[in-house]
């Protein structure tokens, strides 16, 4: 699109009611929202005007439900000349104070909420009580029952934007995934070390998303010294996690207690798990009696550790076969081969980080899940997952009735699944819910 907004008469001298010398003034082209740079239209006189985020009449809604995002479509302009991750307060068109946010100069989300209480003061001790409150609600689930790993801070969802925190053991892991939490990396690491005296934090700063947000990768040592060997214990199984190199922030959390579900069903069954990684659902499955077990993964390093990993919870590796291929492939392979199975996992990466991927991933999904349901035996069950931002539980749904359909089969579904409670979604955040899972069983 290379049509640009006319000026509003009123932009680049009006004195915003929001604040007293607003001379310095970037306004985003409101008509352009693939194209994040920002235009400055007026710089008058050298005085530095106060910061402050002005958006468009009506665009406040959002901010008054709570959402914590304002997309750069909303904003009428941003005074000051704010660099990214500064503190910024947001106001509607009339000047009134709505939040206290965090600036993203080059993303399409041009501020996350901090606060919306005028009167908090965006510093240390406000971040020390967000993640004492973050770390207190786990302790009240009483997660730490059943695993050393966990969750301590999901992003948005703790109030904390950008900031996620995994635990495996005493160490722990942040990520950093927007200019905010960037911003604010050290008083977060120093907090952590406070609050929880792990013997490292590392920093796995290195998702999608920082792209977005024009931020570098980051990965190393912030705090101590990372052990040789880091491992969480997850309803009694270990697994070794590598911190450094493995994705996400080394190990697939989310799933723990739909893997432990996975478990609980699998005695005496043939198991097919798609998307192993380091053999979570697969260990579950052969603890608990499955018949057999094939895990697939594209990845060999995931593939050593899940093996590995096997044989740390001195599990019967007699019973397990790992293919490292494209599961696309194989599902074909199997297919083809007449192999049935009794139970299916399903739990393939990201294929739609955002709704523009819906369409392509939609057909991805549904694929997979057709050859699933054809290769399940009658009264077999298919744990099938989406972990894309970009699909809905709806959508999702409509996928696998789809394919169920496609495959000639007769599928209920027995249980929706999520993330698990260490992973809280925020009400007014429902992008936060971005895990979504189906048992079906097929007729
Ligand atoms: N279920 C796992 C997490 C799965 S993450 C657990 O509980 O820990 C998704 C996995 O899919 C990753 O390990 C990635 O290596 C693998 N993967 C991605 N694309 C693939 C493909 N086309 N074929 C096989 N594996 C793939």
């Amino acid at each position: 699109m290379s049509q640009s907004k006319p000026r509003s008469p009123s932009t680049p001298h009006r004195q915003s009611q929001g604040g007293k010398d607003f001379r310095k003034r970037v306004q985003r082209d409101k008509q352009q929202p693939d194209k994040p740079a920002l235009q400055t239209v007026a710089r008058v006189g050298a005085a530095s005007a106060k910061p402050c985020i002005t958006l468009n009449a009506g665009r406040e809604k959002s901010l008054q439900r709570r959402h914590p995002w304002i997309f750069s479509g909303a904003v009428e302009c941003i005074d000051g000349a704010p660099s990214s991750g500064d503190t910024l307060p947001v106001r509607d068109a009339e000047g009134k104070f709505l939040a206290w946010a965090a600036y993203s100069a080059d993303s399409q989300i041009t501020a996350r909420m901090w606060s919306w209480s005028e009167q908090d003061v965006i510093d240390k001790a406000f971040f020390h009580s967000r993640i004492a409150n973050a770390l207190a609600a786990r302790r009240t689930l009483g997660l730490e029952r059943d695993s050393n790993g966990m969750r301590l801070i999901h992003a948005e969802s703790d109030g904390l934007p950008g900031l996620i925190v995994d635990q495996y053991g005493d160490v722990l892991v942040m990520q950093l995934g927007s200019a905010g939490a960037d911003h604010w990396r050290e008083t977060f690491a120093d907090i952590l070390q406070e609050l929880c005296a792990p013997v490292c934090i590392y920093e796995r700063s290195d998702s999608d998303g920082r792209e977005r947000e024009g931020l570098p990768i980051r990965i190393g040592v912030v705090r101590g010294t990372l052990p040789d060997k880091v491992e969480v214990t997850e309803n009694g199984l270990r697994f070794a996690v590598d911190v450094a190199a493995g994705q996400k922030t080394g190990f697939y959390l989310d799933q723990r207690d739909n893997r432990a579900l996975t478990g609980m069903l699998a005695q005496d069954k043939d198991v097919l798990n798609c998307f192993c990684y380091t053999g979570g659902f697969s260990l579950y499955a052969l603890r608990n009696g499955a018949k057999s077990v094939l895990s697939i993964d594209s990845s060999q390093e995931a593939l050593h550790l899940a093996q590995a990993n096997v044989k740390l919870n001195g599990l019967d590796s007699s019973r397990a076969e790992w293919q490292c291929a494209d599961v696309f492939e194989v599902l074909r392979k199997l297919r083809d081969q007449n192999r049935k199975f009794d139970l299916i996992v399903l739990d393939p990466p990201k294929f739609a980080p955002t709704a523009a991927f819906a369409e392509k991933a939609s057909r991805a999904y549904k694929d997979i899940n057709l050859l699933g349901f054809k290769l399940l035996r009658p009264g077999g069950l298919l744990f099938t997952y989406s972990c894309s931002g970009g699909i809905s539980d709806d959508l999702f749904q409509k996928i696998i009735a789809g394919a169920a359909l496609d495959a000639g089969v007769d599928a209920q579904i027995v249980k929706k699944l999520h993330a698990a409670a260490d992973h809280p979604v925020l009400l007014s955040f429902p992008e936060g819910a971005y895990l979504k899972g189906l048992v079906l069983r097929v007729g």
